[in-house]
């Protein structure tokens, strides 16, 4: 797809346009990746930050914010708990959290390995080569770090830098598929600034970038950072639920193999059918949340969460009904990437 043919898709208004567009979306999806759903379980495992990121709840300048560390423990005991579910994979996600020692994360990777067949996704932040390396040596299968935007001077703007380290993220990318882990990305929709433009721009580099899994959701304004202040611009990108359909459908026609959450924000966002649409326009893996409920309202990286106060028992079921609801089935095993990558 050219960028000005996703543009147009990014424009439209029209409803039959649209229709069609999910049904393109729904087809190469179908023909691809298959009905199955793949559930990969969340452990957001500390919520500890030294970024100061503009968007994100998390950011370290929030010391109203209870920060917690989970430990070894409760990470296995939620292990146990996605595997007992079902789930193929446990996704361990956090603030960028220097407490937490590389070591430690290897030896809680290894725990996880030499006890459940899970398959282990990182999303822990920007760290250093030495430490991706031990992971992945650990047994660790895939990373997420989103780009967020490809506007270089709007990524400058909303994720600063810490102290001298240049923030780049495409170049981490490159370096954990030379690690050999399954590498996921993705942006957020509607952040003040990023222009319909933009938004084209980060679809084509999903392509260019030949990612394994895409992670794309509404911005939802945090009233504690600074972005839920910022102006918008002239040819803003709203961060609405009908754009986000458009994201998921246009990742899915770019990047036909990806695996593609139907993400939690777009559920916050429309609650009743979120997850569903989602699925229904190109997403085939839902990312169901683990963490023990009383850590839930403290990862806090955008207000009124989905399902902040379900226990992981009452999403399994949830789950598992919305997905047949569809007429989809739930992925068994670890649901990686299908077919080979570019070569
Ligand atoms: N510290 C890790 C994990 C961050 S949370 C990292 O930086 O990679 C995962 C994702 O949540 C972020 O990459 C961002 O895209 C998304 N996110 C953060 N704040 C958000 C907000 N206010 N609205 C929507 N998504 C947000």
């Amino acid at each position: 797809m050219k960028k000005d043919q996703i543009l147009r898709c990014l424009r439209e208004e029209d409803e039959k346009q649209l229709e069609s567009l999910w049904q393109s979306a729904d087809k190469v999806r179908r023909e691809t990746v298959g009905d199955a759903v793949h559930l990969r379980g969340l452990i957001e495992f500390s919520n500890y930050c030294v970024r100061q990121c503009g968007y994100c709840g998390l950011r370290a300048e929030r010391t109203d914010l209870p920060r917690y560390r989970m430990t070894q423990d409760e990470i296995l005991d939620c292990a146990r708990r996605a595997r007992e579910f079902g789930y193929g994979t446990v996704v361990l996600q956090s603030g960028e959290d220097w407490g937490i020692k590389a070591d430690w994360l290897a030896e809680t990777i290894r725990a996880i390995k030499q006890e459940t067949s899970l398959a282990v996704t990182l999303s822990v932040g920007e760290r250093n080569e030495d430490e991706y390396r031990l992971w992945k040596q650990a047994g660790a299968d895939r990373y997420l770090l989103r780009f967020e935007t490809s506007n270089p001077e709007l990524y400058a703007r909303i994720h600063p830098n810490r102290g001298k380290t240049i923030s780049d993220r495409l170049a981490i990318l490159k370096l954990l598929r030379t690690l050999g882990y399954e590498i996921g990305s993705g942006v957020m929709i509607g952040i003040p600034g990023q222009t319909f433009d933009d938004l084209a721009n980060d679809i084509a580099l999903f392509a260019e970038l030949d990612l394994d899994m895409i992670g794309v959701g509404p911005f939802i304004p945090h009233p504690e950072t600074p972005l839920a202040n910022e102006p918008l611009t002239q040819d803003q990108v709203p961060n609405t639920e009908a754009m986000t359909y458009k994201v998921v459908a246009l990742t899915r026609l770019v990047c036909p193999q990806a695996n593609i959450p139907s993400t939690t924000a777009l559920a916050t966002l429309n609650l009743a059918q979120g997850r569903e649409l989602g699925l229904s326009r190109g997403a085939n893996v839902i990312m169901p949340n683990l963490t023990p409920v009383q850590y839930r309202a403290s990862y806090e990286i955008y207000p009124s969460k989905a399902c902040i106060k379900e226990t992981a028992e009452q999403c399994r079921h949830c789950l598992k009904k919305r997905i047949e609801s569809i007429g989809r089935t739930v992925g068994i095993g670890p649901g990686p990437r299908q077919s080979a990558r570019k070569p």
